[in-house]
């Protein structure tokens, strides 16, 4: 009933000819997969040309970022209007990335989503605790507030067009995944409080698992009741990895 969304996230990563070279490599891997939906986000820089390269492929165009205005004297910022100019379908916003680094609050976060949707764009809102906050027993409060502050001005009739990614913070970049219980534990968690929100729509909104996502993880993390789909770090910069993980397949030695 919900459709795996799998995404890449870039980050500062792949100059315009490197994230060519990765779409070459990767279309041909991907091109028969039609049950899951499969986006890239690279760098603003290259958004134009990888949207240009993807064509009418099944591979979507995301942003990583984006400002809440339309336009204006926002020096540095990229509106709404100017991504779905060069073909985005989504942005990413509130990445933990842009949270610890950036200064980027719930507030900040729910302004993002609210102006992505009304220039007809959909938001990957992210959340998650940091290790911290997961030792000192706090994770279900924090998802909580993050959630209730992010998505405080999605509006209701939009919210099955809503993309969520739990991105426990301890997990990123780390190579610790989270296990599958925690990962079903607080998907449900994130689930119940999306019906809370939004009613039975909620049931439709997809929850990516992001942190640490690998080829060799991703099939027991997508056999999970509430997880829909993963957003992808380090292991979506290689062409083989990425398609690997799109097709989620059970791993070799499980079979
Ligand atoms: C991310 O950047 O969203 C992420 C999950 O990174 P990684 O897969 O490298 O942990």
């Amino acid at each position: 009933m919900r459709r795996p969304i799998l995404a890449a996230n870039w980050k500062m990563y792949k100059t315009v000819s490197e994230a060519l070279a990765f779409v070459e490599a990767f279309l041909p891997r991907v091109r028969d997969l039609e049950e899951v939906e499969v986006v890239l986000a690279p760098p603003f820089t290259a958004l134009e040309a990888v949207g240009d390269a993807l064509g009418g492929s099944v591979v979507k165009l995301a942003a990583q970022n984006v400002c809440a205005e339309s336009e204006g004297a926002y020096t540095g910022e990229i509106a709404p209007r100017m991504l779905a100019d060069v073909g985005c379908s989504y942005a990413i916003v509130g990445h933990s990335e842009r949270r610890q680094l950036y200064g980027e609050t719930d507030e900040g976060v729910a302004r993002k989503a609210e102006a992505l949707f009304a220039a007809g764009l959909r938001p990957i809102v992210c959340v998650g605790e940091t290790l911290a906050e997961r030792e000192a027993g706090r994770t279900f409060e924090v998802i909580e507030r993050q959630l209730a502050g992010s998505l405080a001005r999605v509006p209701e009739a939009r919210a099955e067009e809503l993309v969520l990614a739990y991105e426990p913070v301890w997990a990123i970049g780390t190579g610790r995944t989270a296990t599958p219980e925690i990962a079903q534990e607080v998907h449900a968690f994130v689930r119940e409080r999306l019906v809370k929100r939004f009613g039975e729509a909620a049931r439709r909104i997809r929850i990516q698992y992001g942190g640490s996502v690998k080829p060799d993880n991703v099939y027991a993390l997508m056999a999970l009741q509430d997880v829909d789909g993963a957003l992808v770090g380090g292991a979506s910069l290689d062409p083989a990895s990425f398609a690997r993980i799109v097709r989620f397949e059970r791993p070799e030695e499980n079979r």
